[in-house]
């Protein structure tokens, strides 16, 4: 357990058997939360640093997911089962994925391909167990300390940030971006439903929060500190300026080739073990799909839905 803010210990998933590449949080009031219990992968490893920690298999009282993509909630079936006690709070458009997972794991491992196996599926929860999470839920764990969480779309459409309101710190989950030791940050923009315009409205709205202490999933603080909210929100319109002018030239392959020539990764993610973890998962790859299907969605808007 690494010591990360006052209450806030964060577990290293040692997803895909890497350290700091994502961070489950755990929060401590009178009663126990964990923030993303990471990957199915993953499951045994949480379960057993919480063991450690002291949390028995009676003690998990609460499980708050900042979305549905599988590198944050793919353990969460398997977790509340080894947690019998644990309630599930999620996004409402997550709450029937959760119950019922199939659809969602075949839709993510269509994106993540090869790397699939790396990330696992997701094990169904009781569905009497999830609670539907609106914009401002609030989970108090006691003691002072008390979980709200904000929608904050942008990376994904049902995104939720997290503060600890007692001390104000900010679990921003993929809300800003991707920070790996030895990296800068640098937004995560995969498919199929990102929109840079509310990330970009996302992230004003956590810079308003006013958090004194910020931690992104992957991984940790990021080194600019609250100065991360200008980084991100530059980097954001950065990309998606890029994608749109680059999807007017030459459609999807013109907005990849703008993104990778304006805002290189090259410019957060140079090289070293971050960048080698960037391009093995293919993130990579996923930030240029998602951003050219995003601007496709400007410029030939989808009929509304019935
Ligand atoms: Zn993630």
């Amino acid at each position: 357990m690494i010591e990360f803010a006052p209450h806030i210990g964060i577990i290293d998933t040692l997803l895909a058997g890497r350290e700091g590449l994502t961070g489950c949080c755990v929060v401590r009031g009178d009663r126990v939360a964990i923030v993303d219990p990471g990957a199915q992968t993953s499951a045994a490893t949480v379960r057993d640093a919480l063991h450690a920690a002291g949390v028995g298999p009676d003690d998990l009282a609460e499980i708050v997911l900042t979305h549905i993509h599988l590198d944050h909630c793919g353990g969460t079936g398997d977790l509340a089962a080894a947690f019998p006690r644990a309630r599930v709070h999620v996004h409402r458009r997550g709450v029937r994925h959760l119950a019922d997972p199939q659809r969602l794991v075949t839709a993510s491992h269509v994106v993540y391909g090869d790397m699939a196996p790396v990330y696992g599926g997701l094990a169904p929860t009781p569905a009497e167990r999830i609670v539907e999470a609106p914009d401002g839920h609030e989970v108090d764990l006691g003691g002072g300390v008390r979980l709200v969480m904000y929608e904050t779309p942008g990376h994904a459409k049902h995104h939720m940030s997290v503060l600890e309101a007692g001390e104000g710190t900010l679990m921003a989950g993929d809300a800003l971006g991707v920070e790996l030791r030895g990296a800068g940050l640098y937004p995560s923009t995969p498919p199929a439903d990102i929109d840079v315009e509310a990330a970009r409205a996302s992230i004003a709205r956590l810079r308003g929060l006013d958090p004194a202490i910020v931690g992104v999933s992957h991984f940790g603080a990021p080194s600019a500190g609250r100065g991360v909210f200008d980084v991100a929100d530059s980097l954001w319109a950065r990309m998606g300026e890029a994608a749109l002018a680059g999807f007017r030239e030459g459609g999807a392959q013109g907005a990849a080739a703008r993104v990778v020539a304006e805002v290189p990764m090259e410019s957060a993610v140079s090289e070293g073990p971050a960048r080698e973890l960037w391009d093995w998962l293919g993130w990579h790859r996923d930030n240029l799909d998602g951003l050219a299907a995003w601007a496709d969605r400007q410029v030939n808007p989808p009929p509304p839905r019935e």
